[in-house]
């Protein structure tokens, strides 16, 4: 389980945010973290090749958690 860091710009509470996980289509999957009081976020990741949406998610809360704060 990986934990969503706060905001690095702020302080506020982050969000995750996915496109359609449910569906099979790789193509409109996406994923990003959003801070629900600055609205910064993370730039929007697709998935490589079949990536499952378990290895997007994480791959995106790396990223926000690697911001500098
Ligand atoms: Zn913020």
């Amino acid at each position: 389980m990986i934990i969503l860091e706060p905001c690095p710009k702020c302080g506020g509470k982050a969000k995750l945010r996915r496109g359609l996980p449910n569906l099979g289509n790789s193509k409109e999957r996406f994923a990003m973290v959003q801070c629900l009081t600055c609205n910064y976020k993370t730039p929007t990741i697709k998935p490589k090749g079949g990536e499952s949406n378990e290895s997007l998610k994480n791959r995106v809360i790396e990223l926000w958690n690697q911001e500098p704060r």
